[in-house]
């Protein structure tokens, strides 16, 4: 394919490729809320008709929830790739605080010299899902083909939890078999620095109840000879860190590998400190494991927060209570290797060490995931720093993601595939809130890039 001429005919739709991504972005594609499950449909034939046009075999596929927009561009012989977005958005309220309305997307001047399209989803995620599918467009296009063999599964879910990919997944896991997925959910270093995210910590979740009395009861009656519960919980809580903030849980710390120098010297390097990365959220000092470094507990090192905790009188004035029971829910990021499953078990019988002979804890699990981590040395992670260095004029920062993206644990699970997580969002898009937004550079530099992507991919 002549990479010149695709990267000219994407320089000249641009105008074209902003009509059709507002003509996404007006249909509120709400996954949460079941008022909007006929514009979620409607989403999705939008994007069926899109990749039909694109000559893919495509369709939506029903699942127990909101469809899966699946697509194919088979080419034998060729590298097959499998890209992944998802079509639904968040809920936009509350709607005041919007300055133009969330589903008649517009571009706006966010600062003097830079545009951006405003909207819900602009960035999260029909916006980077149509900047991979223009940059399909214009190779299509101007070669007739892709030089690769392309899946592509767009979700309806994933602002619901992708509750009904995983069996999806299972049940088809032949029809998606593919040398490497790409992921479009992530962001920028910054506004000119590229960024590969090269990890996802995992997640395990569990909200405990402390049950003790069978009743609440009064503090003059009772107090100092019954069991509070709340100060059970509070003992618990206290007890999962030590002084210097480590994880107590028994082998918690199992499957979590020590960084490497050369790493470190490359975190080092980005020159992030404890005051720029917390001033905007009105802290200074990091919390956590006292001889970690910033980075080194973002990217690299397991946490345990306490989510909310609930229990007793919490209304107007003074009620002199002693409650019957007390709840909290407790997440664990996870890292490398750490399996949440052993985790989970070691987290109970932790607990329940904790707990007196006469009162008893419940526990409620909910779906855990697994770290997920792109060798550094991989030949397509190399590919793709070599792409976007070629089109951003700068190197791409390759740097994990303390969040959790559940899904591309079960890529690797299912179809043992490995993902590269390439996104064009800037962390000021305020994606999930009011005034969601996506830049026009984010739009039209991220399609040449994953233009340069493609072709890279097509030699592998
Ligand atoms: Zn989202």
């Amino acid at each position: 394919m002549s990479l010149p001429a695709v990267l000219s005919r994407l320089d000249q739709m641009q105008e074209a490729s902003l009509q059709r991504l507002f003509a996404l972005l007006a249909i509120p594609s709400i996954s949460t809320d079941p008022a909007f499950k006929s514009d979620v449909a409607r989403a999705a034939a939008h994007l069926v008709a899109d990749l039909q046009s694109l000559g893919f075999e495509a369709s939506a596929r029903a699942t127990p929830g909101h469809p899966v927009v699946v697509g194919h561009r088979r080419r034998a012989g060729k590298p097959h790739v499998l890209f992944y977005g998802h079509y639904d958005v968040q809920p936009v309220d509350p709607l005041e605080l919007w300055k133009h309305p969330p589903f008649e997307p517009s571009v706006q001047e966010i600062e003097p010299g830079r545009k951006a399209i405003v909207a819900r989803g602009a960035c999260d995620d029909k916006g980077q899902v149509m900047t991979f599918l223009e940059a399909c467009r214009a190779i299509i296009a101007e070669t007739g083909d892709l030089p690769i063999s392309l899946s592509v599964m767009i979700e309806g879910e994933e602002e619901n939890g992708s509750i009904n990919l995983p069996a999806f997944l299972e049940a088809h896991a032949a029809e998606f078999r593919a040398d490497i997925c790409l992921v479009c959910d992530t962001g920028m270093w910054d506004r000119e620095t590229p960024q590969i995210t090269s990890s996802l910590r995992g997640l395990l979740y569990e909200e405990i109840i402390i049950r003790a009395a069978d009743r609440d009861l009064h503090s003059g009656h009772f107090g100092g000879t019954a069991q509070n519960p709340i100060h059970i919980l509070a003992r618990i809580i206290a007890a999962m860190h030590d002084a210097n903030g480590r994880i107590t849980v028994p082998h918690f710390y199992d499957g979590v590998h020590e960084t490497g120098d050369n790493r470190k010297a490359s975190w080092n390097a980005l020159g992030l400190t404890e005051a720029d990365y917390l001033s905007t959220i009105g802290l200074k000092y990091a919390a956590g494991e006292k001889d970690r470094t910033l980075v080194e507990k973002i990217q690299a090192r397991p946490t345990c927060d306490v989510n909310g905790i609930w229990s007793g009188y919490t209304g107007q004035g003074t009620k002199t209570v002693i409650a019957g029971e007390a709840r909290a829910k407790i997440s664990f990021r996870l890292v490398h290797d750490q399996d949440p499953k052993a985790i989970q078990k070691n987290f109970r019988d932790y607990v329940r060490t904790m707990i007196p002979p006469d009162c008893s804890v419940e526990f409620i699990g909910y779906k855990g995931s697994r770290a997920v981590q792109v060798s550094e040395d991989s030949a397509d992670l190399r590919l793709a720093v070599q792409a976007l260095k070629d089109e951003w004029g700068k190197e791409p920062v390759v740097l994990g993601h303390g969040g959790s993206i559940p899904i591309v644990g079960d890529f690797k699970r299912v179809l043992g595939l490995d993902a590269l997580l390439i996104g064009y969002g800037l962390d000021d898009d305020r994606i999930h809130s009011p005034n969601e937004k996506y830049d026009l550079q984010s739009f039209f530099k991220g399609q040449r890039s994953w233009a340069r992507i493609i072709e890279a991919l097509a030699k592998r």
